[in-house]
């Protein structure tokens, strides 16, 4: 993908779009959620790095990180012009999110994260699959847990 901003409006699209509490991409999530029948999840629910979505019940946190901001394989790209400043603010964010990931995983939490161009139409299905199976193996797990109680 070519860099077919300046500067200016680089920076004003980037406003635009950010890293977490992404809108349309929340938006779209839903969708996906709703046509695949995933229901239990809560937004804005008070958790260590705010994940988009989560399933308190299955202890599942589910972030939809966006392609730009936390490094897709396939879209992710430092722009050319200040290569400086934004390579050391995407690696922050791809610690970042290591971070946060392995520190839920730590707590109990499975954490799924999904990129933004898994919401597409034709990728959607992957990813509600992959949420599904975290899910259900959640949901095993705390049933067992409980039985033994
Ligand atoms: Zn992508």
């Amino acid at each position: 993908m070519a860099d077919v901003f300046s500067t200016r409006k680089r920076s004003q699209v980037m406003s635009r779009i950010r890293s977490r509490g992404n809108r349309a991409t929340e938006l779209r999530m839903i969708e996906v959620l709703k046509a695949w029948r995933l229901p239990g999840w809560r937004r804005h629910y008070r958790l260590f790095g705010s994940p988009d979505f989560v399933w308190p019940r299955e202890h599942v946190a589910l972030f939809v990180d966006g392609c730009f901001w936390h490094g897709c394989p396939a879209h992710g790209r430092v722009p050319s012009t200040n290569r400086h400043y934004w390579h050391k603010k995407l690696a922050g964010n791809a610690r970042r999110d290591k971070e946060v990931t392995s520190s839920l995983k730590r707590a109990g939490w499975a954490v799924v994260r999904v990129w933004q161009c898994g919401l597409a139409n034709n990728n959607a299905h992957r990813s509600a699959l992959r949420i599904a199976k975290v899910l259900a193996r959640q949901a095993t797990k705390i049933a067992s847990s409980n039985a033994l109680r």
